[in-house]
């Protein structure tokens, strides 16, 4: 494990994030939308950083059924923690942008819901792995090509709790084992 992001890094990250989100948003309404499990714990800290007045809704991914058994479809559940979000700015805030595949089905759901707009922030974008063509608005650190772990983020349901984030090694996912937590 090869800590990427330390604690000073993330907040300066969150910081710059914040003042960014600020600018954009200020006087309008605008509504966090945050997409569990992976972002609870950056959105938490990005709440604690932004001034401006906001609400806040989680919304969560589930397996579906899909004739090539591809897993991680998103949508966005009846029973989510969604608010009213009608005529509201949304801010959809991810852990990580990796394929894009997360953003792309998740945007277009939101005309429904008759918002006045739709963009993202993400705390990491992966470099080269994009496949559809549409990209997060606000970007906290560019990584390379590498599975990351904590600060909300898990392999297997482990090291979401680890305060810096750090990378796993494809040996490391391949050794995993529940004493090696
Ligand atoms: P995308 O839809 O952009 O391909 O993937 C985004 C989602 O995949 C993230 O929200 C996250 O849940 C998961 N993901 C992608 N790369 C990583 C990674 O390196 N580590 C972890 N823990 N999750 C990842
Ligand atoms: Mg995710
Ligand atoms: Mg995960």
């Amino acid at each position: 494990m090869q800590v990427l992001l330390d604690e000073n890094t993330l907040r300066e990250g969150v910081d710059r994030l914040a003042q960014q989100i600020e600018e954009r948003y200020r006087g309008k309404k605008l509504t966090l939308v945050g997409v569990l499990l992976g972002s609870v714990v950056f959105l938490a800290d990005l709440m604690r950083r932004l001034t401006i007045p906001y609400g806040v809704a989680m919304i969560s991914s589930r397996q579906m059924a899909t004739e090539d058994n591809r897993p991680g479809h998103l949508v966005i559940h009846a029973d989510s923690l969604m608010p009213e979000v009608k005529g509201r700015h949304v801010l959809i805030i991810d852990d990580i942008y990796d394929t894009g595949e997360t953003l792309w089905e998740l945007i277009p759901q939101f005309d429904e819901f008759n918002v006045s707009s739709v963009h993202s922030a993400v705390l990491l974008r992966k470099k080269g792995r994009q496949r559809v063509p549409v990209a997060p608005d606000f970007v906290g650190f560019e990584i390379p090509d590498v599975y990351v772990v904590g600060y909300g983020m898990d392999y297997r349901g482990y090291y979401r709790n680890l305060p810096y984030i750090a990378s796993l090694s494809p040996e490391e996912m391949a050794n995993f084992r529940e004493n090696d937590r």
